[in-house]
């Protein structure tokens, strides 16, 4: 059994006052033990979040790593740093990253490979863009992002992971995958990973990304092989974040 797993990831928004009311709001809301919830905001505010979620069921996590353990990388926070915050996991490879910061694959794996060994869980996120489903290269693509994480150091990463599929052209458009273009894609990120270790692939959480709010939700999360979601906009909003996770709790009981 899979637990489940959402995320919301606040990206470069909100300042102390709304978050500090924000995560009042989720904390006054019992959010169970059904459902894993974790918030990613931006690293200058995971102190404050850390204080403020310390004793709740809700875990922290930091939107970004550097691949690098320490030293001279002005502007870059070390793996080790977030553990020190308290953080539990962190997002690699948003497709925000690979295309505004022209991150690559080596580069996202490496980041990965730098989370697990200080003992954080990476969140590996990978979507194809809409030219590249339009062309009918969406699963070629997948595998490509994929490729650094099914053989040698990369396979270990993977045992500790999560993969987070979201499709590009749903991020922050408005524009949802289909349950079923969804499910199709975890499906095969499942028996993509299967080919190299089936155990693995039958206890790996996938969680899915793309405008999830909670009138789109229960379909996505009724999938079989949708274990949790990845909430952009929604998750700045308590009572819509809300909502998402209460569609979870109802498909768990
Ligand atoms: C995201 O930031 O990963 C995301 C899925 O954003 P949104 O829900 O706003 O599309």
């Amino acid at each position: 059994m899979r637990r489940s797993l959402i995320i919301g990831n606040w990206k470069m928004n909100g300042n102390q006052a709304t978050i500090v009311s924000l995560v009042g709001e989720l904390l006054s809301a019992d959010v169970g033990e059904d459902v894993e919830v974790v918030l990613c905001p931006s690293s200058p505010y995971l102190h404050l979040l850390k204080t403020q979620l310390h004793g709740s069921d809700i875990a922290l996590a930091a939107q970004d790593v550097s691949e690098f353990e320490a030293g001279a990388y002005t502007g870059e926070t070390a793996a080790s740093m977030l553990l020190d915050l308290g953080c539990r996991y962190s997002l690699v490879g948003h497709s925000e990253r690979r295309e505004l910061f022209a991150e690559s694959d080596e580069q996202v794996a490496r980041k990965a490979l730098r989370l697990c060994s200080t003992g954080l869980t990476p969140v590996i996120c990978v979507g194809e863009s809409l030219s590249e489903r339009e062309a009918g290269e969406a699963e070629q693509i997948i595998v490509r992002q994929l490729a650094p994480f099914l053989e040698g150091d990369g396979a270990g990463v993977l045992k500790k992971s999560v993969i987070a599929y979201e499709p590009v052209w749903a991020i922050g458009t408005g524009q949802t995958a289909t349950p079923d273009q969804a499910q199709a894609m975890h499906a095969f990120i499942r028996d993509t990973v299967a080919a190299i270790d089936p155990g693995l692939a039958r206890g790996m959480r996938l969680i899915y990304g793309g405008s999830m709010k909670p009138d789109n939700a229960g379909e996505l999360l009724s999938m079989p092989d949708i274990d949790g979601g990845l909430v952009g906009g929604a998750s700045l909003r308590a009572k819509d974040f809300l909502a998402i996770i209460d569609t979870v709790k109802h498909l768990v009981e």
